[in-house]
């Protein structure tokens, strides 16, 4: 069977287990696909040894009757995992030459599910970026292309180097992770499907941490189908993270009936944004006659502090971020700046997070130090941690007048050219993320799924937001999505 890294996870793992493939066999495709990938920059670490290890145990398993539900699929990891012996740097120089001792706990259950890591993924450095432009490893390339040139442009992210890999079918699927919108953005930029869970539902241990109250993991898969295997596999209490939550994680695949006939849908009138191209406004508007035509009802709602969420979330995350990062002081992790004749520990740490951390980390340490200090903490971090009691207040008003989802845009434009943002204010980059920072803030899953092209070819996708701990339902209305949508376009390959 030719192409196998062609597949989805669902797909290959039926083939596994009839054996009419092997693991091994799905693992070398990928792997060749990954050699022949260069120009796209998505795989930074790849770890060839490990994965061809680890599809022969898989096969083994699966010969013996003994396979768990990811048993022999090859994956991809971003590179904010903690993966144990194999480099793990956030994307950042400050980590080069870190190779943790552990294992991020969501990798682990990936492994302890029988997945293949292939390697480690391209992202913006510290997760801190909309186009994967800030990593250290340079910028992934979006396998798309404008129909009428030949521009680079970005995957999106910070999770660029998984979207861009599951799009151009480098690995079945990838873990990505969202503090503000890095797993849906990148997702609707490379025409996959992304899903963000509820905070709490992946442990965080072993993710390097951005912003701990909003960082969390899932999954970015070429279906929903996949992303309800996918995410039922990294999910699990985890008493090492004391946010991760006590709660079963139910069989998600299972609930993909296709059936949503008497669900509510939500439209935000808040999320008609003034300048948004009219090709997404008229995506909306078919998204919503989609659900309505397989059965659901569409209501307007309103989420009437929406436009503080941009401002508010760029004031919490680097506020965490500055705190976070603070451990990278040149002795515990990574590198070390070379030191002059007659410095002292202060010019060791100024030193080496000069040389280590990129401009946008730096700007957002400054950011996060300035809304913390003495004279400010009231006015901005108290002042956006109050606007985010009230954003999340919003969602609860909404989902206990009965709103089952919601749905919105994924991302205000289709991908944009590397580069192309260089000249511009640091503002214009954040904007990427206005339809789905509100869900990190308020701590609810929210999925992104393809539904179209716009005018130059390029992927457009759709977002619904859902109740918490509901991902279930949520996977199910985007299922109806996406079976009504019939996204089947891939990128024309040119690497
Ligand atoms: N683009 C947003 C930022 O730069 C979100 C990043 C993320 O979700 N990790 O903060």
């Amino acid at each position: 069977m030719s192409e196998l890294n062609r597949l989805g996870l669902a797909e290959a793992r039926d083939l596994l287990r009839k054996g009419e493939v092997t693991s091994v066999q799905l693992t070398e495709a990928c792997l060749a696909a990954i050699e022949a990938a260069d120009a796209l920059n998505a795989f930074v670490h790849k770890t060839p040894e490990i994965a061809l290890q680890r599809a022969e145990a898989a096969d083994a398993r699966i010969r013996a009757g003994d396979a768990p539900s990811m048993c022999g699929l090859p994956v991809g990891i971003k590179d904010l995992f903690c993966t144990r012996g194999v480099p793990s740097q956030a994307a950042s120089r400050i980590l080069e030459g870190f190779r943790p001792e552990y294992e991020s706990t969501v990798s682990q259950n990936l492994k302890d599910s029988g997945a293949v890591m292939l390697g480690k993924l391209n992202m913006d450095e510290f997760a801190m970026g909309s186009s994967n432009e800030t990593s250290c490893y340079g910028n992934a390339v979006n396998p798309w292309r404008r129909g009428n040139d030949d521009t680079a442009l970005t995957p999106g992210g910070s999770s660029g180097g998984s979207a861009s890999a599951v799009a151009a079918d480098l690995c079945l699927a990838a873990t990505g992770t969202a503090t503000g919108g890095s797993i849906r953005q990148p997702a609707a930029f490379t025409g996959i499907t992304g899903i963000k869970p509820t905070y709490g539902r992946c442990s965080r241990w072993g993710i390097v941490a951005f912003a701990s109250s909003l960082d969390q993991a899932g999954p970015m898969t070429k279906s929903v189908r996949d992303a309800a295997i996918m995410l039922e596999a990294m999910c699990s209490h985890d008493p090492k993270d004391s946010t991760s939550t006590e709660i079963p994680v139910p069989d998600f695949e299972a609930m993909l009936t296709g059936d949503i006939r008497g669900k509510k849908i939500g439209i935000p009138k808040e999320y008609r944004m003034d300048g948004m191209p009219d090709e997404i406004e008229a995506l909306w508007r078919s998204g919503a006659e989609m659900l309505k035509a397989a059965g659901a009802e569409i209501v307007d709602i309103s989420l009437p502090h929406t436009k503080y969420a941009l401002p508010a979330y760029y004031v919490i995350a680097p506020a965490e971020a500055s705190s976070n990062l603070a451990r990278y002081d040149g002795v515990r992790y990574g590198h070390r700046a070379k030191l002059a004749q007659g410095d002292g520990i202060t010019e060791m740490y100024e030193k080496t997070r000069a040389e280590g951390f990129g401009d946008e980390v730096q700007r957002r340490v400054m950011v996060g130090t300035y809304v913390l200090s003495a004279g400010f903490y009231d006015a901005y971090y108290n002042r956006a941690r109050k606007v985010r009691t009230l954003i999340k207040r919003d969602f609860e008003e909404v989902f206990a007048q009965g709103v089952d989802a919601i749905l919105t845009p994924a991302t205000p434009s289709s991908a944009f050219g590397l580069g192309e943002m260089a000249e511009a204010d640091p503002v214009q980059m954040y904007l990427n993320d206005v339809f789905t920072v509100t869900v990190n803030l308020a701590g609810l899953p929210g999925i992104a799924v393809p539904a179209g092209l716009d005018r130059q070819g390029l992927p457009l996708g759709l977002q619904l937001i859902g109740r918490p701990w509901d991902e279930g339902d949520l996977l199910n209305t985007a299922f109806a999505l996406e079976t009504a949508a019939q996204f089947v376009a891939k990128p024309g390959k040119w690497w």
